[in-house]
């Protein structure tokens, strides 16, 4: 597969912050997606939320069934545009590693406790992951990966988090968010297809949970045009019984018609922009894009799954609780570390003794809870204030 001009290739890869011989038969892009399949973090996503609870249902999705869609859908739009196929799968399966427990009530919720310690940011943990926290090498902490990989997985970071990166990394990761500049087209594409994977399996966890409907749905074209055409092309989906064929068509309609969109918006912008490397994409503009027509309707889409479905009765009541266990836990811990387990305990008492102690130690509690499971989380907070999760 012959890689585009402005394409990351790995021959010229910024390198890793380690130094370390090349490898006899794979790319180092290869090795970056081998190296985060392989780590702690990336078998815990199986158990951790993305909108529904792990426990709730066997079929719903979670972050690591999220996390494989998204590489499918980079991957395949990646091969249309000649990017580097390995690196777009290796951001993608690494991108959630940051992520709490318990979706986005447990990262606002571990946020709000970490406010007067530096915050919490799950694009920052996802690197933190990668960087510091998988033990697994003897020569260095993390997962020691390329710097186009590390580039991607930080997809937002904020101002006062990128003057940190780059006091530790001089011109590395944080340096984009202060120069206001983009990342390589890989990474780009990786927050799109999150965005295009989201937006379509929420509709379908939340049709099969019952929490929306497809009369609901109605008011989303982006969706209602593909079940109109399915139900004109295949007229006896009315049938009640073939409500998930209908359900399923209309949105591997909607997935493609989003894939086809990047791809044909993309493909006029770099040919307008013509970038001769990725160094130059790296100035420009964002190039990897939806035409405007599908962004609108993605934004309205994204609009009603917040209402009708993040903002449910149901989940929220999850969130209730959620925010009540993540709140506990860091309390519990702050005030007793030697409650966590062993490794984070032994954190926890070299930073005691650290020059910035209280936000140190606070960070260490803030990484153990980040890398709980939802089922784990659940467990722990039994266990230390002896109140049960009502499901
Ligand atoms: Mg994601």
């Amino acid at each position: 597969m012959m890689l585009a001009l402005f394409a990351c290739d790995p021959a010229h890869s910024r390198g890793r912050r380690y130094r370390q011989e090349p490898a006899p038969t794979r790319t180092e892009y290869q090795r970056d997606r081998d190296r985060i399949v392989h780590c702690t973090a990336f078998r815990r996503l199986v158990y951790k939320t993305q909108v529904f609870l792990n426990h709730e249902g066997d079929l719903f999705r979670t972050r690591l069934t999220h996390s494989l869609e998204v590489a499918q859908l980079g991957r395949s739009i990646a091969r249309s545009l000649a990017l580097n196929e390995d690196l777009v799968e290796a951001i993608a399966l690494a991108h959630d590693l940051g992520h709490t427990p318990f979706g986005h009530a447990g990262q606002d919720t571990l946020n709000e406790c970490m406010a007067e310690f530096g915050g919490f940011e799950h694009n920052l943990q996802s690197l933190r992951v990668v960087d510091k926290l998988e033990g697994r090498y003897p020569q260095f902490d993390g997962l020691n990966l390329t710097f186009e990989t590390r580039e991607g997985i930080l997809k937002h970071c904020s101002r006062s988090n990128a003057e940190q990166l780059e006091c530790n990394e001089p011109g590395g990761v944080g340096r984009r968010f202060l120069d206001k500049t983009q990342p390589s087209l890989e990474a780009q594409l990786c927050n799109l297809a999150d965005e295009i994977a989201y937006n379509a399996h929420d509709i379908d966890d939340g049709v099969r949970s019952g929490l929306i409907t497809l009369e609901q749905l109605q008011e989303v074209a982006l969706f209602d045009d593909f079940r109109r055409e399915t139900l004109a092309q295949y007229p006896n989906l009315q049938d009640k019984t073939q409500g998930r064929r209908l359900l399923y068509e209309a949105i591997r309609r909607m997935l493609s018609a989003q894939v086809y969109d990047v791809i044909a918006a993309t493909s006029a912008a770099l040919k307008t922009a013509a970038p001769p490397n990725v160094d130059v994409v790296r100035q420009l503009p964002p190039l990897l894009q939806f035409g405007p027509d599908m962004r609108a309707k993605s934004r309205a889409l994204k609009h009603f799954l917040f209402h009708q479905l993040y903002r449910h009765p149901q989940v929220l009541a999850m969130t209730g609780q959620a925010q009540q266990v993540v709140r506990d836990l860091f309390a519990a811990y702050l005030a007793d570390p030697q409650a966590m387990r062993e490794g984070f305990a032994v954190r926890a008492e070299a930073a005691r003794r650290a020059p910035q102690a209280p936000s140190a130690v606070a960070r260490v509690v803030s990484d153990y809870i980040a890398g709980m499971t939802d089922r784990f989380a659940v467990r722990e907070h039994e266990r230390l204030t002896g109140m049960k999760w009502l499901s």
